[in-house]
């Protein structure tokens, strides 16, 4: 298994919340009831495509993924 692991951050100043970060993969996005985007930094290797998948799907291209 590799020791690199992805790093999520995403721009505040460009998400709109549109939430498509959260259907592309739940498990690493959330939208708050009061209306900010919450995530994992960190997501474990098995949401990784879904994680890939949300920055693909995000409309502001506000979500930034590393493999550090
Ligand atoms: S899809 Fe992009 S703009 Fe929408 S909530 Fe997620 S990060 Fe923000």
């Amino acid at each position: 298994m590799s020791r690199h692991h992805l790093v999520v951050t995403v721009d505040n100043h460009r998400c709109h919340r549109y939430g498509i970060c959260e259907a592309e993969a739940p498990e690493v996005f959330r939208l708050t009831v009061d209306g900010r985007l919450d995530y994992r930094r960190r997501p474990s290797a098995g949401s990784r495509d879904d994680a890939l998948a949300a920055a693909r799907g995000c409309p502001m291209q506000a979500i930034h993924l590393e493999v550090r």
